[in-house]
């Protein structure tokens, strides 16, 4: 094989490793972003149930309020109707009464309503608050994982890159060209095998004739049809 093939080959595992580690810095905060969303969902359910749980509190307070109160207007009226005159006076009063009564009933049966619903709230914020406590702290550890990944591709990809440049400096400048102008054009898979005859980047056969010439060519060669950098591997027996 040219020892230009091997440096093309070189040239083109280093640019597909930093394709992968590009494509995985640049991953990086997305997943970050989506696990952040996640959290701040939950953070806002906590909040609205810890809110709702709040509104019910309330309620339930201003109901027992209003339960007492109509308690001692009814103890009152009590005490005036025993004092009534006349028959009208006494069944105003007794009316009056009732209207409490029911007031108080009403809110006995919503003060139970707002039990029940305090319920599966109360238990949804007790496992909440313990469950957001450990994704904050995961989402916290995996940012500085993330960060960390972030920082060694990079450093991977300096490293790569400065051994890109040693083999450029190697390799026969018109192959270099070569190697630029497919990559440019087809991405990173730029030094092809043919098998059968064919180019395994276009997937095209080759001139019998064409072919043939690559099986001892000593120089590199081109696809006729995709221009990738192509070479052909004997095939070799298996060991006995
Ligand atoms: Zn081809």
């Amino acid at each position: 094989m040219s020892p230009d093939i091997a440096s093309a080959s070189s040239l083109q595992e280093i640019d597909q490793r930093c394709a992968t580690l590009e494509k995985e810095i640049a991953a990086l905060p997305r997943y970050v972003a989506d696990i952040e969303k996640q959290l701040d969902a939950h953070t806002r359910k906590l909040d609205a149930d810890k809110a709702a749980l709040a509104a019910n509190a309330k309620e339930r307070k201003n109901l027992e309020g209003v339960i007492v109160d109509s308690q001692q207007k009814i103890s009152r009226l009590k005490d005036q109707m025993l004092q009534a005159k006349t028959n009208e006076q006494y069944k105003a009063f007794q009316q009056e009464i009732t209207h409490f009564e029911s007031a108080i009933s009403k809110s006995e049966d919503r003060i139970l309503e707002l039990m029940e619903a305090a319920e599966p709230l109360t238990e949804a914020v007790k496992k909440s608050d313990g469950e957001l406590a450990a994704e904050k702290k995961h989402v916290e550890s995996q940012k500085a994982k993330a960060r960390d990944r972030a920082a060694a591709d990079q450093k991977a990809i300096a490293e790569a890159k400065a051994k890109r440049v040693e083999i450029v400096a190697k390799i026969s400048p018109a192959v270099y060209k070569a190697y630029e102008h497919v990559r440019k054009r087809v991405g990173v898979n730029v030094v092809c095998e043919v098998v059968d005859g064919r180019c395994t980047g276009c997937k095209l056969a080759l001139r019998p004739q064409y072919f043939q010439e690559l099986k001892t060519a000593t120089d590199v060669r081109y696809c006729e049809s995709c221009y990738r950098i192509i070479y052909y591997n004997p095939p070799v027996a298996p060991p006995v």
